[in-house]
């Protein structure tokens, strides 16, 4: 760190309420990828993030390469230590930017995709086809020819009618396709029910009963190859125990496949793996690699892992500007408006996820706390960031980071309230550059059309 940042310390920002929310110290000292910087405010990296909001404008994500490459480094030593190979796969869906695919492909992670927009991505980030593994339960001809096409790692097939039909797809093509069933491994992730994707009753993979037998009937099909099984139980998951229970369960039936005598090559773990957004536990890259190890080790198989959150979310911060501080009444929060809204940030929202918010200046990072509402300035109820939270009192004008925002946030953003994307910057050490400019209003409407009939005189197209 160059000596000329000074940090402030915690006796600076402002106290605590037992009980309540973290506080701003509490927020920074887990997470050692950003600093407040007495004069340069708060740094992502080494670089100031005012600078990046003055240059961009707001609402702008940031993502921080190093991060990136120091996440991937920590989950790969936690199995070198274990004593475990892996296969490190992104879920792109977490965040499909080109050029965060770039840095951790060249990181040495391949890729787990769900559509053949995710795989053209992934290949135009140069991420060797090899690499590739294609996930989904509802993939279209087109995308199957694609990954045929393409000659692909594997595909991980999620029922029986998508087994027959990319057999048949594959037969015309005089191709082969690698394929691992997903397993429903029936396991309850203990996440939200929105992201738990392992129960009986979720849509996704084949029961358990009836993946052996379709593994069986599976090495018959014209132009497929079944090398294993793939599970996948859920997202955000903090505590190893479920993870466990579904691996266990595969074990058991990799060895009745065996036993049966067909051949077993690949297991494909999924993803995952939790991260802290407020003060829930972790999910550790250790218990990972022992769960995984514990019941899949022995085995003799080439193992997959496809960690999206994890390592992007803590990687990624949202900036955004305080546009208006509503008043309402006494004894009730204010409201503080954000430039940023649902259409940028949508997990609020749709999850009721809690989100980090940390002022940009070190000025009004220590100014006493107060409770305030953080809604945006979309029409909706649902548009709110925070509830009640205590924060140090912001004014119009200041401008904020919303922490750990790398995952589920830019790809899940929408234009709704006629509101362009949002830019985007990437950090490296003290460099950083634009990686997305801010999309121009004119893009919303430069794919529409007014009929002739309807159009009459005077409108503009
Ligand atoms: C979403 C998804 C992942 C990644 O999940 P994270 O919780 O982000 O790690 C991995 N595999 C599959 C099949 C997925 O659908």
């Amino acid at each position: 760190m160059p000596s000329h940042f000074n940090s402030l310390s915690a006796a600076d920002l402002p106290d605590h309420e037992a009980g309540g929310d973290p506080t701003t110290a509490e927020l920074l000292a887990a997470r050692p990828q950003l600093r407040l910087d007495a004069l340069c405010g708060l740094m992502l990296e080494r670089v100031p993030l005012a600078g990046i909001a003055d240059a961009l404008g707001t609402p702008v994500w940031v993502t921080g390469a190093g991060i990136l490459r120091a996440r991937l480094r920590r989950l790969q030593a936690a199995f070198d230590e274990a004593g475990q190979a892996v296969a490190i796969h992104y879920a792109v869906k977490a965040n499909d930017h080109l050029a965060i695919l770039r840095v951790l492909s060249q990181a040495g992670a391949g890729a787990d995709v769900v559509s053949g927009g995710e795989l053209q991505r992934a290949l135009l980030a140069g991420i060797d086809p090899e690499r590739i593994v294609f996930s989904g339960v509802g993939k279209t001809d087109d995308e199957l020819r694609l990954a045929l096409s393409r000659s692909i790692a594997q595909i991980n097939v999620e029922s029986r009618e998508e087994l027959e039909r990319l057999s048949s797809l594959a037969a015309a093509a005089g191709a082969r396709a690698r394929i691992v069933l997903r397993v429903n491994p029936d396991v309850d992730a203990g996440t939200h029910a929105k992201i738990t994707t392992g129960r009986a009753d979720d849509k996704f993979g084949i029961g358990r009963e009836e993946a052996a037998a379709l593994y069986a009937e599976a090495a018959a099909l014209d132009g497929i190859e079944p090398v294993g099984f793939a599970v996948h139980i859920g997202s955000q998951i903090g505590e190893p125990a479920p993870f466990r229970t579904a691996f266990a369960r595969i074990a058991t039936l990799v060895r009745q496949v065996r036993e049966a005598g067909r051949a077993v090559s690949v297991v494909d773990c999924g993803g995952g793996l939790g991260v802290r957004y407020r003060d829930e536990p972790e999910g550790s890259p250790r218990a990972l690699a022992h769960a995984i190890r514990d019941t899949l080790g022995g085995l003799g198989l080439r193992l997959v892992i496809e960690p999206g959150r994890w390592l992007v979310a803590p990687a990624g911060v949202l900036l955004s500007r305080v546009v208006r501080v509503k008043r309402s009444g006494e004894d009730r929060p204010p409201f503080v408006v954000l430039d940023a809204a649902m259409n940028d940030l949508l997990r609020p929202s749709l999850y009721e996820a809690w989100h980090g918010v940390v002022p940009l200046g070190a000025a009004s990072a220590a100014r006493p706390a107060q409770a305030a509402h953080l809604v945006g300035p979309v029409c909706e109820t649902g548009d709110t960031l925070a509830r009640d939270r205590r924060l140090p009192a912001l004014r119009e004008g200041d401008r904020v980071a919303i922490l750990d925002t790398g995952a589920y946030g830019a790809v899940m953003s929408s234009t709704y309230n006629a509101r362009p994307l949002a830019a985007h910057a990437m950090v490296d050490g003290d460099r950083w550059g634009c990686i997305r400019e801010r999309q121009p209003v004119e893009r919303l409407w430069a794919h529409e059309t007014v009929p002739d009939w309807i159009a009459g005189a005077g409108t503009p197209r």
